[in-house]
């Protein structure tokens, strides 16, 4: 495939938006857009006109997975390596002295402060305490607008996808940002549907239902056929009033963004990752922000435990946690696994499981054929935890999915659709389900899997949870999407991409316009709660997604299409989905994929464009000025350390600590009990091994598990008697103690750190009369209190 331009193409990035993003426009334009137009600030900085080349040239390098020393979007470190190892070994020796005599605060402070790499950091973030000076000498102050221009240019284009796609946007960032506009964007564009609010002494347990809400469900009750029709067109759904003229004049105006807009963006992102200067400004934040929260806990770490004392009956065993990414093929550990397989032997020998060379096989002709008994069984023959032979080779982790080495066994007991309609998938899954309700304060977001293969897996998936009435208070569904085009390519079940796009969303938009089509899958999708992108992200990509790249319906060859093409088309029909479904009153989605496990930065870059949060994060190390607009953005960060130690980063290089500290919301989260706990409690056990190995505080742990809450995808409802009625406000205003157990002193820290951010970057790019300072003078740019 050819990546080289017609001309007119390579002109379109100077044809548009060359002063900031533009308002997105949809494909059609149709009156009554619910975007509302937007007059922007002028963020026209150094890099206007250039974007593309820089993004085509960093795409590129990613290609060619050269082992740089460092990569362009990394912050590369100037001191020599033996300088900086004398100055650690000096520290540590100093360390080692005043061990004896200091508190373990005052000795984690310094050990902080040793993470710091050059000796002007050091001497800066000392002095930056109270307040941060930007000395022209370092960052000339013309390059300190770029950069500031920069982060709010990429802030003002997440918020514009964010927006269209109805999902949910930092509302502090929201705020600083709509003081730059003229106009307010339009988040709300459909009346908000009516809830009874809940009392500020309710109890921490929301009502529980008495009926199951799969039981008595007469599809006859269901809502109306609207008589639409829908067709893709370029890869996304298109919906029309009529079925017999799904024509322009008939189509309903539901948007979603523009491809070449969309293209335009991206090549702005990835420009602007790179940019020294912004580089520069956005590494000397981070680094601030680490130094500052050092000093909150110098100085408030006490009062934080003194306000935990005085709450009664809350401790860290009774907060809402919520495990915010489990595979739902993994949720069990192998003990429960192991059990439940002997007990299906003893109880259903004689029930036929599978076919075989089209004859019917019994579950104990499966084990029979391969020599086993009940008895012989045990977690080691099992061999499904990841071990030390896992790092860095997912296919190995993969295959750690079939019990025994059999993937007749994983067929059997870990599918949802085979010869048993997944009934035995069905048992384990509400045994799970049961244990998490008797925990009481453990929830889940599960992940079912849906691959696009063909277009009745949506039903059979639904009418498993029905069937089986797979359902509990404590559990929601995500729905992932594994990016195995190339695979069912191949084996001729796919033509083309536009077939696996349809496959997943046809009967999301048939289900919508007319529930009765698909009464399961009307019920099932009232706890699905968003999408997740999932395979391995270090596997190579070998083609660059711009306006040259064939559209699904032409993407017919071998190759797998980048992540970033996934991602656009399902932002891009969930979107139009969402709409749609607001339109009838009906629950919408999410994006939150895996994204930045491993692999090309650009992951992280479509994630932060397009999802609502994201699983794992881990490369947002190595790039600080994505790191830094995860930050200021507030976009959610499903962590799980102990899976990273047995697939891509150990455990004391996993940067959750350093996330926490600057502010990021991040959440521990489990990936796959099967494969990395032992515990009943998997989740508990994340918890717990974190807190040990990062010493983290009750503050910290309470912190995460907020935040878990904060974002996953349960109720507003639920949400409010588990936080707080008015968990929605900003800072502690929004936070309730008695049931999250975090004191308002962190809560408010954290909501200040985050105005002083956002102020520092939108004053910059307000104050024309700045530009006038001459270079000399350092620029003090002292934070103005967060605007409460
Ligand atoms: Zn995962």
């Amino acid at each position: 495939m050819s990546h080289s331009l017609p001309l007119i193409l390579l002109l379109i990035p100077y044809l548009r938006g060359v002063s900031g993003p533009k308002p997105l426009t949809s494909q059609r334009s149709l009156p009554g857009i619910p975007v509302s137009l937007k007059h922007f600030p002028d963020l026209r900085t150094s890099m206007d006109g250039k974007y593309k080349e820089i993004a085509e040239e960093l795409f590129t390098r990613s290609l060619a997975e050269s082992e740089m020393r460092s990569a362009p979007y990394e912050f590369p470190e100037d001191s020599p390596i033996e300088q900086l190892e004398e100055r650690r070994h000096r520290l540590e020796r100093q360390i080692s002295q005043d061990v004896k005599l200091e508190p373990e605060i005052l000795l984690r402070a310094k050990q902080d402060f040793m993470k710091i790499d050059s000796a002007a950091d050091l001497e800066e973030s000392q002095e930056t305490a109270g307040q941060i000076l930007l000395s022209s000498s370092q960052v000339p102050f013309t390059d300190l607008l770029d950069a500031a221009k920069c982060v709010v240019k990429a802030l003002f284009i997440r918020e514009k996808y964010i927006a269209l796609s109805m999902q949910s946007f930092s509302k502090t960032t929201a705020r600083y940002l709509q003081e730059l506009g003229e106009k307010p964007l339009e988040l709300r564009v459909y009346e908000e549907i009516p809830e009874t609010p809940v009392a500020a002494d309710a109890p921490v347990h929301p009502p529980v239902s008495e009926t199951h809400p799969y039981e008595g469900q007469d599809p006859k009750n269901m809502p109306p056929d609207m008589g639409y029709g829908c067709k893709m067109v370029d890869g996304v759904m298109h919906v029309y009033t009529k079925r017999s003229t799904m024509e322009k004049s008939t189509e309903l105006d539901l948007p979603y963004p523009d491809l070449q807009e969309y293209i335009a963006d991206m090549n702005v992102m990835m420009a602007l990752i790179i940019n020294g200067p912004v580089k520069s400004f956005c590494y000397r934040r981070l680094q601030y922000l680490s130094s500052k929260f050092q000093m909150h806990i110098l100085l408030n770490e006490m009062k934080e435990l003194a306000a935990q004392k005085k709450v009664p009956h809350r401790d860290f065993y009774n907060i809402r946690k919520v495990d915010t990414h489990i595979h739902a093929s993994s949720c069990m550990n192998q003990k429960h696994l192991l059990r439940f397989i002997k007990r299906a032997m003893k109880k259903y020998p004689g029930e036929i499981v599978h076919i075989e060379k089209g004859k019917g096989q019994t579950l104990m002709e499966v084990f029979e054929s391969m020599n086993l008994t009940a008895f012989d069984l045990s977690v080691d023959t099992l061999d499904m935890h990841a071990d030390r032979n896992t790092f860095h080779r997912f296919d190995k982790f993969n295959a750690k999915y079939n019990p025994i080495g059999e993937s007749i066994l994983r067929e059997i007991f870990i599918k949802t659709d085979n010869y048993i309609e997944g009934k035995y998938f069905g048992h384990i899954i509400k045994e799970v389900m049961e244990d998490l309700e008797e925990s009481k304060y453990q929830n889940v977001e599960l992940r079912l899997s849906i691959y696009g293969r063909s277009r009745d897996e949506w039903d059979k998936l639904a009418q498993w949870a029905v069937k089986h009435g797979v359902y509990s208070d404590n559990v929601r569904w995500l729905v992932q999407v594994p990016r195995l085009f190339d695979v069912y390519h191949t084996k001729k079940q796919l033509a083309n991409f536009e077939e696996m796009l349809e496959n997943i969303f046809r009967p999301l938009f048939e289900v919508t316009i007319n529930p009765r089509s698909h009464p399961e899958l009307h019920l099932f999708l009232q706890h699905v709660v968003g999408f997740d992108s999932v395979d391995d992200e270090s596997k190579p990509e070998q083609h660059i997604f711009n306006l040259d790249s064939p559209l699904p319906a032409n993407w017919t060859e071998e190759e797998n299409p980048p992540y970033s093409y996934y991602l656009y088309y399902m932002y891009a029909n969930m979107a139009v989905l969402n709409h749609l479904r607001r339109r009838r009153g009906f629950s919408t989605f999410v994006l939150r994929p895996h994204c930045g496990e491993a692999g090309p930065i650009h992951h992280l870059v479509s994630g932060f464009m397009l999802s609502e949060n994201i699983s794992h994060g881990l490369l947002l190390r190595k790039a600080p000025v994505l790191q830094y607009l995860y930050y200021l953005a507030q976009i959610g960060i499903a962590m799980s350390p102990l899976s990273n130690n047995s697939l891509f980063l150990s455990y004391h290089r996993n940067p959750l600590p350093e996330y926490l500290s600057r502010g990021l919301i991040v959440s521990l989260s489990t990936d796959d009990p099967l494969q990395f706990h032992f515990t009943k409690e998997p989740l508990m056990e994340e918890y717990s091994i974190a807190a040990q190995v990062w010493k983290l505080s009750s503050c910290d742990m309470c912190e995460l598990a907020r935040n878990s809450v904060l974002m996953s995808g349960f109720s507003h409802k639920a949400k409010s008697y588990w936080l707080g009625p008015n968990y929605i406000k900003e800072g502690p205003e929004g936070n309730d103690i008695r049931r999250t157990n975090v004191p308002d002193i962190r809560v408010g820290y954290r909501y200040e750190t985050l105005c002083e951010e956002l102020n520092l970057i939108t004053q910059a790019v307000r104050s024309e009369e700045l530009e006038t300072i001459e270079e000399e003078d350092s620029l003090s740019m002292a934070p103005v209190p967060g605007g409460r």
